[in-house]
């Protein structure tokens, strides 16, 4: 078995990576960021194998030390090879070393996370150096909603006994998440009757004023205290001042603690109805990522992945649900006792501020080896 690498190889390893721009929308940078995933991997003496999931995106990322006849379920690692944040960001944020953060765009969210797991698991190439055999999937669409990688997802995760999912450790310290909101999407398009704003307006049936009462209505489906948040994220109407408008679309976001209020916010949702006089809503809602559920397999996979952290040498908190979504939701939606947020310690994510904690890191990585070599 190989040696973990020092603090140094680590933050040499990630501004390698980070260097390397793979926004979600640039096929060509995910490609060659999953090159130098594969890359690391393969000298390590690991299996590997590139997915193409077509032209739109870039491609699928996966990592085994099985042996070719083992088809026990395994651990199943998940991570992201896509950014939020666009090329040319290098230049507003760079890589660069400031006391104990290493800033760059892709550095906390979650260039790092793979980093670490994807180290322990170097030291674990041969076949039967792990309890249970781990499969590293890594997806090049998560930060847009993984709708190329889904299927691939819930197929690896149909043979797995756990999920750990290589998000970022939260803010506050680096605590670990194991529930996470479902999130969805609705878009509503509003149909009216255009006429001249001036000479006809009593014909006009306007789009505008239907959607002012349903953004209202939508809005209101929102329950802090369930847990439930509905929000009109977009809304575009009309064409010029003088033409009652005939069409008035919005996009909206919603979030749900558990299957039970999704089932209601889709029904209630399913179920609008136009307030005035010949308008017609056109409705399509769908839960993009169901809620990932603090089940009683997942706190006992939490307190394994605590005492590996204790002997680590660090403490593993437990975060509060979040409203975010990853793929760690699929997982956990199949059955999988899933822990998310294993990643690297940091802040930022998703801004130009976005840094790791470079004094973190080796206690990180000996933590994945742990957690990878032991759990069974
Ligand atoms: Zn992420």
């Amino acid at each position: 078995m190989s040696a973990l690498p020092s603090t140094e190889a680590l933050v040499a390893g990630i501004q390698s990576w980070v260097l390397c721009e793979s926004p979600s929308n640039s096929p060509e940078g995910i490609k060659q960021m999953a090159a130098l995933v594969e890359a690391h991997a393969r000298a390590a003496g690991l299996r590997t194998e590139v997915t193409s999931l077509g032209d739109a995106t870039g491609p699928l990322l996966y990592i085994t030390n099985r042996a070719a006849d083992d088809t026990r379920p395994g651990v199943l690692v998940l991570g992201h090879l896509d950014t939020v944040h666009p090329i040319g960001t290098l230049q507003d944020n760079p890589c660069r070393i400031e006391g104990d953060r290493l800033y760059g765009p892709g550095t906390y969210d979650m260039k790092a996370g793979i980093y670490l797991a994807l180290s322990a698991m170097a030291t674990l190439a041969q076949p039967g150096s792990s309890q249970l055999p781990i499969d590293f999937l890594l997806v090049p669409d998560e930060e847009t909603g993984s709708h190329a990688s889904r299927a691939s997802i819930e197929r690896y995760a149909a043979n797995a006994k756990y999920g750990l999912v290589c998000e970022p450790a939260r803010p506050d310290g680096g605590s670990c998440v194991t529930a996470r909101k479902g999130t969805g999407m609705l878009r509503l398009n509003v149909k009216g009757r255009p006429a001249h704003a001036g000479m006809q307006h009593e014909k006009g049936r306007s789009a505008i004023r239907e959607m002012a009462h349903q953004v209202l209505a939508l809005e209101a489906m929102t329950d802090y205290d369930r847990g439930v948040t509905v929000s009109v994220g977009t809304i575009a109407g009309g064409t010029v001042t003088n033409t009652v408008p005939a069409q008035c679309r919005c996009v909206v976001d919603f979030r749900v603690p558990d299957m039970g209020a999704a089932e209601d916010v889709l029904r209630r949702m399913r179920n609008l109805c136009a307030v005035g006089p010949d308008v017609e809503l056109d409705i399509d809602v769908e839960l993009n990522r169901p809620p990932m559920v603090r089940t009683d397999a997942a706190v006992a996979l939490l307190e394994r992945a605590q005492s590996f952290a204790r002997e680590a040498g660090f403490d593993l908190a437990e975060a509060p649900m979040t409203g975010g979504g990853s793929d760690a939701n699929f997982t956990s939606a199949m059955g999988v006792p899933t822990l998310d947020g294993l990643g690297a310690d940091g802040n930022g994510a998703h801004t130009l501020n976005e840094y790791i904690l470079i004094s973190t890191l080796e206690t990180r990585v000996k933590f994945w080896e742990l957690l990878l070599r032991q759990l069974a």
